[in-house]
C-alpha cells in the first residue's frame, strides 16, 4: 500500500519582507498553497533550492501559484507572528510579497507619529514602512499615502 502524504506535506519559504513591527528579519515559515512537496523557495529564486536528499529531485519541474500564502512566519528580533503574507509571482518568479489582510488605515502624524484610524492610538514608527500594528487595538494599521 502507498501512503499519499501529500496531505500532510507543504513548503518552505523565505521571504524578503522584513517585520511590520520592528523591521527584522522573518524566519522560514511553513505554506500549503505550493506543491507541498517539502520544496524550499526563496522570494527572487524560480525554482526552489535544494535541501539535504533533494539533490536528485528534478527542481525546476515545480513550480507556484501566481498568489500563495506564506503560512504565518515570525519575526527572528521580536517574535511577531505575521500572518497576513502573500507571495506575489510575476514572470513566475516569486518577486513580491504582500500583506493581504484588510488593514485599517493610519494616518501619519507629525515627528514620525501615526494614529490608527480604529481606535485612535498614536505611536512612533518608521516613517518608509507602511505596515505596522496598533499598541492598542492590536490590528495590522496601513499608512494611507
Ligand atoms: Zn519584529
Ligand atoms: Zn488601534
Amino acid at each position: 500500500m502507498r501512503l499519499d502524504n501529500a496531505m500532510y506535506q507543504y513548503d518552505f519559504y523565505k521571504t524578503k519582507t522584513l517585520c511590520p513591527r520592528c523591521a527584522g528579519e522573518l524566519n522560514i515559515s511553513q505554506g500549503r498553497d505550493g506543491p507541498n512537496a517539502l520544496l524550499n523557495w526563496t522570494e527572487g529564486e524560480k525554482s526552489p533550492q535544494p535541501l539535504p536528499g533533494q539533490n536528485d529531485l528534478d527542481l525546476e519541474k515545480y513550480s507556484l501559484p501566481s498568489s500563495f500564502d506564506l503560512g504565518s512566519p515570525i519575526c527572528k528580533s521580536c517574535g511577531y507572528h505575521c500572518n497576513f503574507l502573500h507571495g506575489i509571482l510575476e514572470n513566475g518568479i516569486w518577486s513580491r510579497t504582500t500583506f493581504i489582510c484588510d488593514a485599517v488605515s493610519a494616518t501619519q502624524e507629525v515627528n514620525g507619529f501615526r494614529m490608527c484610524s480604529d481606535c485612535f492610538e498614536a505611536w512612533e514608527f518608521p516613517e518608509a514602512m507602511q505596515f505596522s500594528e496598533c499598541p492598542n487595538c492590536k490590528l495590522m494599521t496601513k499608512l494611507a499615502i
